[in-house]
């Protein structure tokens, strides 16, 4: 049987020389591999208690809607600057090159809530980070965070898990 590393394809010299990118749109166009996917992002979850699920621009929010979908709560999108219509709390990061910002709806998280984070890689974690300051900065509590992918070499994990989160990923 395929796992869902099967799925991904990887294209060499994406969106630079000397970068493979690991291609999900392989997984999501598959009706199993998508779906494997879904349940096996939920597995870690079941009987808990989650009140949002927030995803990271943009492929967390394919997986992060179908997972808000079947736990039946709400999906909040963390974007990058300048796309959220309302309000905002803004994150700077930094990237190989410069700088970038995530940004969140300011009313998007009561304090309190319980929040998962989806995404589907993480590399150096600068984004999954941001998107968790964001998310405690409106007093949200992370359950969890969830990625199909971790580059462990990039140490995005370690990142995280000193921020003292929980991190689950399908595949190295
Ligand atoms: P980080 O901030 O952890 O360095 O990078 C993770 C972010 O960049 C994620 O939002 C992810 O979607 C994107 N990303 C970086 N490299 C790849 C890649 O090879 N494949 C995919 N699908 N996304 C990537």
């Amino acid at each position: 049987m395929k796992s869902v590393k099967d799925y991904i394809r990887t294209i060499v010299d994406f969106p630079h020389e000397g970068i493979m990118f690991r291609d999900v749109t392989t997984l999501f166009a598959d009706p199993r591999g998508f779906r494997m996917a879904i349940d096996q992002m939920l597995h870690p979850y079941a009987g808990m208690q989650i009140d949002k699920v927030v995803g990271l621009e943009a492929r967390g929010f394919i997986l992060g809607g179908a997972i808000a979908h079947q736990l039946t709560v709400g999906f909040v999108p963390i974007r990058k600057k300048g796309k959220l219509p309302g309000a905002v709390i803004s994150e700077a990061y930094t990237l190989e090159y410069g700088e970038a910002v995530m940004e969140m709806h300011d009313d998007a998280v009561k304090a309190g809530e319980r929040i998962l984070v989806v995404d589907d890689l993480l590399a150096t974690g600068g984004t999954a980070a941001a998107g968790i300051k964001l998310i405690e900065r409106l007093g949200g509590e992370i359950v969890s965070t969830s990625f199909i992918i971790d580059l462990p070499e990039l140490g995005g994990r370690k990142v995280l898990e000193d921020m003292g989160m929980d991190v689950h990923v399908l595949c190295e």
